[in-house]
């Protein structure tokens, strides 16, 4: 694992990653979490891929870029007996745990609120917030065992906007809490836990979405600065700045990734503003 503990708290990636230390991506096999694991391993990163979605795996095994750094493991993070059974076998595995980016999760279409499923409630808070909780006591346990790292909830605007969707959005609000509080109690671990809160992302879930009719991309483009989606590499470039030393001392803190969308979305009440140039793709 290197020198690590040597080095300044909060500032040891590069040296566990030039150790050959893991990030745990989980999610892995989805839109983003796959865009994740590109990222991190061209920057150099060993990556283990957690999802339960075999398909998305076994693609993302088959790319000749992701080479020899990349292993995977079938797993419900909603099953906290097999999180940490499959941490214990990384960890017997001799495997250095440097970084965890809880990515697995359940997108909600819109449903009024009588008409909301229970199960698929309960089912939407096991994967979002259980999963991530889940994963962060396991996993975290290793970064710290191992003298630092780094942690990342995926969370959404959710996190800092109410919105429609009444399972998938408080439980990006428990994500939020749980990064403020982890990141206060395992900063002296030197274990930095942050969450990025992207805005509608263009995945092939997203896409779905859009293609059938419950995301209006017209009207999200509308209400955005940039008038535009963001794209996966956005999330990830920011997932990779917080899986570097780059950003040694910020933690505890929740990163948009939303082309503005918090900053304008409810400008729409004041009229005309937002119409102009809405097809446009500034500052890309
Ligand atoms: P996605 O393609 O559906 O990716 C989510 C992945 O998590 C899928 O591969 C899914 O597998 C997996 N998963 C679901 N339940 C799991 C479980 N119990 N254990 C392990 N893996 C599980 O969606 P995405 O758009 O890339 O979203 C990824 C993350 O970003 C989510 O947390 C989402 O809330 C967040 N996010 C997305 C957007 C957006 O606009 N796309 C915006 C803000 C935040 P299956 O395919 O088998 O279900």
């Amino acid at each position: 694992m290197g020198n690590a503990k040597d080095d300044k708290p909060g500032k040891m990636l590069t040296s566990m990653r030039e150790a050959g230390s893991a990030i745990v991506v989980t999610g892995a096999g989805g839109g983003i979490g796959s865009g994740l694991v590109r990222r991190l391993i061209g920057d150099g990163w060993r990556v283990l891929a957690v999802d339960l979605n075999r398909d998305g795996l076994a693609k993302l095994q088959s790319e000749r870029s992701v080479g020899a750094r990349l292993d995977v493991f079938t797993l419900d993070v909603s099953r906290p007996g097999d999180v940490e059974r499959t941490a214990r076998q990384i960890d017997d595995q001799g495997i250095a745990v440097a970084g965890l980016v809880n990515a697995a999760g359940i997108l909600q279409d819109v449903v009024p609120f009588m008409s909301l499923d229970i199960e698929r409630q309960r089912q939407i808070w096991d994967v979002n917030y259980f999963g991530a909780f889940y994963c962060t006591k396991w996993f975290g346990n290793l970064m710290i065992k191992n003298g630092g790292g780094s942690i990342v909830n995926i969370t959404s605007i959710n996190e800092l906007r109410v919105l429609p969707l009444h399972a998938y959005g408080p439980t990006k609000v428990a994500m939020g809490s749980l990064t403020t509080l982890t990141a206060g109690e395992f900063g002296a671990k030197s274990v930095r836990v942050n969450s990025v809160a992207p805005g509608f992302t263009l995945t092939p879930a997203m896409q779905e979405k859009i293609d059938s009719g419950k995301r209006d991309v017209s009207a999200l483009k509308r209400a955005t600065a940039m008038r535009r989606l963001v794209e996966i590499d956005e999330v990830a470039s920011v997932v990779s700045f917080l899986m570097s030393d780059e950003s040694s001392a910020v933690t505890g803190v929740s990163i948009p990734v939303d082309a503005g969308w918090l900053t304008t979305s409810h400008w729409m009440n004041f009229g005309d503003l937002l119409a102009t140039g809405s097809e446009e793709k500034p500052g890309s």
